[in-house]
């Protein structure tokens, strides 16, 4: 089946600076795919390349197996990273406006529009203007004008910044169910956690370049057996030069180190690596589990490297 998007071999440079380099990948039709990786990756560059807003200078995009046409414009819901409302309008007539961009005439919008801000909870507000809305209320506002059209593809670039975990949860569900209507999305995070429950497939960006890309049930099945989660007291500082530990990745908290997450050698069994662990450390757990995208993140960067 071909692809509904398709990224080959993008590059693109402000100046001397290279932000996106060779980065291919395709995103099959329906499902949820993540553009993954730290700030200044790349990924807004990569996303507003596929808009049309900026072009790549080298590399060929292609949407439904073809050159992007100006008509694609009414089958994409975009939302760039840099929010954008007119904040004199008043909540509805701004809905009506984007969706008019969209090619969707006024009396299909109004109760479309109608339902979706009850849906999000601002159906007391359409009559308000956008600057007497908090951000968080813009940025749903945004991603309503986003979808009123029933786009077939969503383009969402850090959808979820900048919202509180209620609503973050509320953008969540709605992704979701954009996917079990047939829908394809990509969107862009810099926060693990956000793609880790909600991501079908992920490409995982470091410095412009592609580290990882696949089918994230996948990418964890290949790490399953190999990754171990360890509480223990001693110098932890040590455990990267233990016979079999490929990867050491510590968790955010600051202060003393009482754990961390092992990636092992692929060789490497977890009772060899545990036998030469007990010799420095008091080891309270030593346990089997399924990878995080945040330790798949680190390995994939490392391993690049
Ligand atoms: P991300 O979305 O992953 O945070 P961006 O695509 O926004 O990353 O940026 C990638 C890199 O390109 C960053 O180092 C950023 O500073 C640089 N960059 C982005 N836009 C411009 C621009 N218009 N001019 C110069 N440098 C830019």
């Amino acid at each position: 089946m071909t692809d509904t998007i398709e990224l080959a071999g993008i590059r693109k440079c402000y100046g001397d600076f290279v932000a996106v380099d060779d980065l291919s990948l395709r995103v099959p039709a329906g499902g949820i795919y993540g553009l993954l990786g730290p700030n200044g990756a790349g990924k807004s560059t990569t996303l507003r390349m596929l808009m049309d807003i900026i072009a790549p200078d080298r590399g060929r995009i292609l949407l439904f197996g073809r050159a992007r046409e100006a008509a694609d414009q009414d089958r994409i819901g975009y939302l760039p990273e840099e929010r954008g409302l007119y904040q004199k309008m008043k909540v509805a007539d701004h809905l009506l406006f984007l969706a008019e961009l969209h090619g969707l005439g006024r009396s299909a919008a109004r109760p479309r529009i109608a339902e979706w801000l009850e849906r999000v909870g601002l159906a007391d507000r359409a009559g308000a203007r956008v600057e007497e809305l908090s951000k968080g209320m813009q940025q749903k506002i945004q991603l309503v004008g986003t979808v009123l059209h029933e786009p077939e593809i969503l383009v969402l670039d850090e959808p979820f910044a900048g919202l509180d975990p209620i609503n973050q949860g509320l953008f969540k569900e709605l992704l979701s169910e954009a996917r079990d209507r047939g829908r394809t999305i990509l969107f862009s995070t810099h926060v693990m956690e956000q793609a880790e429950k909600l991501c079908d497939r992920i490409c995982l960006i470091s410095g412009g370049r592609p580290v990882l890309d696949g089918e994230l049930a996948t990418i964890k099945r290949e790490l399953q057996g190999n990754t171990f989660r360890l509480a223990a007291d001693g110098d932890l500082d040590r455990l990267a030069d233990v016979e079999g530990v490929e990867s050491v990745v510590f968790g955010p908290e600051a202060g003393a180190r009482t754990g961390a997450r092992l990636i092992l050698d692929p060789g490497a069994t977890g009772a060899d690596v545990l036998r030469r662990l007990v010799e420095f450390l008091d080891v309270r757990e030593f346990a089997s589990e399924e990878p995080d995208l945040e330790t798949i993140f680190i390995k994939a960067v490392r391993d690049a490297s």
